[in-house]
């Protein structure tokens, strides 16, 4: 992350260029000719080397973007790959938040796993010594709350809805029974231990933290007869900052899991959420967006449900990729 770290690796090769340089001024026998040469090429072949590696070190360090949207409001947006540090069926981690108020920090969504919880706690320690207060999980779906011990650890309040609480304990059952005989599973979710959230909510509920407003309103939207319960996510307002965290009720730029939920009621609460007093729209995934580009989203479901054979699919299966 620091560029400044990656100075060192260079050192070497600086200091062998003015050595070769130095020599080269006195008449050398052919074989010590030959081997300066030979010294030369290793040395640029190492430079090359070197500076690549340099280059791969700061590729390998951006695999996420925070950008802050308004004042002290940030979004973390993962790079979009697959997780080997995760549930497999969950590999693709969602894009998370926080808040840095002057009585703490509030963060939104912790993503599929400690590891990228742990980028996030890195940036909000890079910009306060605020302890983090609260954690807001949006959705029950493990690639939002996968790194909640993270900020359990730190004596955070794990805050969800009623609805998605319920659905976390069902996650945590399930898995239990998905990890016996499963080593690949085992070895994805080696240090990963699901933590529930230990505050939850009905209906709306207002957080306040440093004098700033948190609305959390829960968009418990109806299910298609016969399918599974609502994930019940909570969506998180900024009144002052005209921000809302939504969560998977809005995926930017990508597919979104369809499952249970029905087209209908979802698209009426986006319309109704495209006439809040909004700037900045957060997905549960990819990047956040204005207004305009958030009604695409609406649009494009209207399109899908528009199909005569839209019914919501069941999410992708894995790969069967898995080594044995
Ligand atoms: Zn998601």
């Amino acid at each position: 992350m620091d560029p400044n770290r990656r100075t060192p690796l260079m050192a070497p090769v600086v200091e062998s260029r003015k050595l070769v340089c130095a020599r080269s001024r006195v008449p050398l026998p052919l074989s010590r000719v030959c081997f300066l040469l030979a010294s030369s090429l290793w040395l640029l072949t190492s430079g090359f080397w070197l500076l690549t590696s340099a280059f791969c070190l700061r590729a390998a360090g951006w695999r996420y973007q925070l950008l802050e949207v308004k004042p002290h409001v940030f979004v973390w947006v993962p790079e979009d790959i697959r997780d080997q540090e995760s549930d497999p069926d969950y590999d693709r981690a969602g894009t998370a938040g926080f808040i840095i108020t002057d009585q703490g920090v509030v963060v939104v969504n912790t993503t599929n796993s400690p590891f990228h919880a742990r980028e996030i706690l890195f940036e909000i320690r890079a910009r306060t010594d605020q302890s983090v207060k609260f954690v807001i999980n949006t959705d029950a779906r493990p690639d939002h709350f996968l790194g909640n011990e993270v900020f359990a650890d730190l004596q955070a309040t794990l805050v969800s809805t009623v609805e998605a609480q319920a659905q976390m304990r069902q996650y945590q059952k399930e898995l239990s029974r998905r990890l016996d005989g499963d080593s690949y599973l085992a070895s994805a979710m080696r240090a990963i231990h699901p933590t529930l959230p230990t505050k939850t909510f009905q209906g709306e509920w207002t957080l306040s933290v440093g004098g700033r407003e948190f609305r959390l309103t829960n968009v418990n939207l109806p299910t298609q007869a016969g399918a599974g319960p609502s994930p019940g996510t909570a969506v998180v307002y900024l009144p002052d900052a005209k921000v809302l965290y939504l969560g998977d009720r809005y995926e930017n730029g990508m597919i979104p899991r369809l499952e249970s939920t029905g087209f209908k009621p979802w698209i009426e609460f986006l319309r109704q959420a495209e006439g809040w007093d909004v700037d900045v729209y957060v997905p549960g995934h990819g990047p956040p967006a204005d207004k305009r580009e958030f009604s695409e989203f609406r649009r494009f479901l209207e399109f899908l449900s528009s199909r005569p054979d839209a019914q919501p699919p069941e999410p992708a299966p894995h790969p069967k990729a898995r080594p044995s």
